[in-house]
């Protein structure tokens, strides 16, 4: 049995496949927003999916409870890890199933390069595999590993099919294709399948109809099928997949042999531990009670469904994540994707802006715990927040995202300062910030710097907004204008109403 090491290391291991990229989340991000099209097409999806989520929410009367209960379980889960993972291989095993583990994406590439290959060509003689959709897939890179040494892996998952046909990366969790709208589906459609209907339409039936017939030859023809894992039970060695196409299920059942990648925090204690997550992910990920496909597998069974069965347990930057006690609850994710949802910043900058397979407010802090906040690609990620907390209150298991973003904001700093020809000065924003810190940690304070701000003269001379502010706030106003202070600081206003109850005071309702 190999163990799996908990020691963090010093310089962070290089290949990690597609969980960062090098341009940073600013640069990406002020692209993105030109955008147009692509805004409309996000905000129209993340508010539909959002309101379903609060929809199907709201019905359970224990729904804090069964988030309490997430959390507990996922944090025992990562308390016992190294037992619960050689628990699970050691089930696995006895039911006729195969363990590999794999350090980074390179080794858990190869590893998978070489059971297909050792299974050998499908029904036409072709080297070939079929997916299901896999964020651990997607990480490692494999599509492209794959491609590049002439082993062609369909995505059978129908959003994950059409960033797959376009040429395009996924911009989100969930919906990978959330980016496009129906007529740009089309055309890609049109374009890349050899065998469609010329005159296809946007119709949603249609399309679905196209993409189902495209893909039913592959999964006839298929030897070998990949998936990744939502779960993995350690009592039992049983693999989970939940999806809400049936493509998922075929790629498990159709195959001779069946590859999964999974992430070593997938790993749960008890099979009744599903209790739990089956109630949180639907309702939290597309807004249902149920989803419509689950597929459990435990080792092979002979004489149905594959019988050649593996499973590689991927690090991948997870240990590292789980040294940093202040971060480590970001391998609690179940990928649901409620946060991106309900995030102002991933709603206006889009998912491609994070530059890793993982957007969003949990991209923001997972792709720096795996791969280090020192990589100058993660360096900008703790920063794209508002630190609204909205996503804390969206997560099913309770992941303090704002809290960790803070924390990774800090050891940025950090990082800066003590690297070697540092400035010893403290910069602009260093100075402003130590100023905020002070004046408003006391009401005395901030009421004397109150009084001394011109805030009447701002409210007057600026038409009700400020489209440019000077120094250090100029980021503010780069892409936005900012309404602006009303004439009197609500302190202020307070005071005056103490003093005279009955008296209307003019500031009252200025400020929106
Ligand atoms: S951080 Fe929470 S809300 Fe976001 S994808 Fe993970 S589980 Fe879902």
């Amino acid at each position: 049995m190999t163990t799996v090491s908990l020691g963090m290391p010093a310089v962070p291991p290089r290949g990690f496949g597609n969980i960062s990229e090098l341009e940073p989340f600013p640069k990406y991000a002020e692209r993105e927003l030109g955008n147009a099209q692509q805004r409309r097409n996000l905000t129209h999806a993340t508010h539909t999916i959002r309101d379903k989520r609060l929809k199907v929410v709201s019905e359970l009367p224990d729904w804090e409870d069964l988030r309490d209960a997430g959390s507990a379980i996922k944090s025992e889960a990562m308390d016992r890890l190294p037992k619960l993972l050689a628990q699970f291989e050691e089930q696995f095993t006895a039911r006729g199933g195969t363990v590999h583990w794999a350090r980074d994406a390179a080794e858990a590439n190869r590893i998978v390069e070489e059971l297909i290959r050792a299974a050998g060509p499908n029904k036409d003689g072709e080297l070939d595999v079929v997916k299901v959709k896999s964020m651990a897939t997607q990480e490692i890179g494999l599509n492209e590993y794959l491609e590049e040494r002439g082993i062609p892996a369909y995505e059978t998952d129908l959003a994950e099919l059409i960033v797959q046909l376009g040429h395009d990366k996924p911009s989100h969790i969930l919906v990978p294709a959330i980016h496009k709208n129906r007529t740009e589906i089309r055309d890609i459609f049109l374009r890349e399948m050899p065998d469609v209907d010329p005159d296809l339409t946007d119709d949603p039936r249609r399309l679905a109809m196209a993409a189902r017939a495209h893909l039913r030859r592959k999964f006839l023809s298929a030897r070998v099928a990949i998936s990744g894992a939502n779960f993995g039970i350690a009592e039992t060695g049983t693999l989970g997949v939940v999806e809400s196409e049936g493509n998922g299920r075929m790629c498990v059942t159709l195959p001779e042999t069946l590859i999964t990648v999974m992430g070593i925090e997938k790993v749960l204690p008890r099979g009744e531990d599903l209790g739990v997550f089956m109630q949180l992910l639907p309702r939290s990920s597309t807004g249902e009670r149920m989803n419509p496909y689950t597929s459990l597998w435990t080792g092979a069974t002979p004489g149905d469904g594959p019988q050649d069965v593996h499973v590689v347990l991927l690090d991948n930057g997870r240990t590292r994540a789980l040294a940093d006690r202040h971060g480590r609850s970001a391998l609690h994710c179940i990928r649901c994707s409620a946060c991106m949802n309900v995030c102002p910043v991933y709603e206006r900058a889009g998912g491609h802006a994070y530059g890793s397979t993982y957007p969003g407010p949990i991209g923001a802090i997972l792709s720096p715990l795996l791969t280090g906040i020192e990589a100058e690609e993660n360096k900008s990620l703790p920063y794209a927040s508002s630190l609204c907390g909205a996503c804390f209150d969206a997560c099913p298991v309770k992941i303090n995202i704002p809290e960790i973003l803070v924390h990774l904001r800090g050891e940025d700093v950090e990082a800066r300062r003590s690297r070697p020809g540092a400035r010893r000065l403290p910069s602009q924003f260093d100075l402003a910030m130590t100023g905020a810190s002070w004046a408003m940690a006391d009401g005395a304070r901030m009421g004397l710097l109150e009084r001394g701000l011109p805030l009447g003269k701002i409210a007057a001379g600026r038409d009700g907004v400020i489209s440019k502010l000077p120094g250090i706030g100029a980021g503010w106003t780069q892409s936005r204008d900012i309404p602006a202070p009303p004439a009197e600081s609500f302190r202020q206003q307070w005071a005056k109403r103490e003093k005279n109850p009955n008296k209307k005071n003019p500031a009252e309702g200025e400020a929106k």
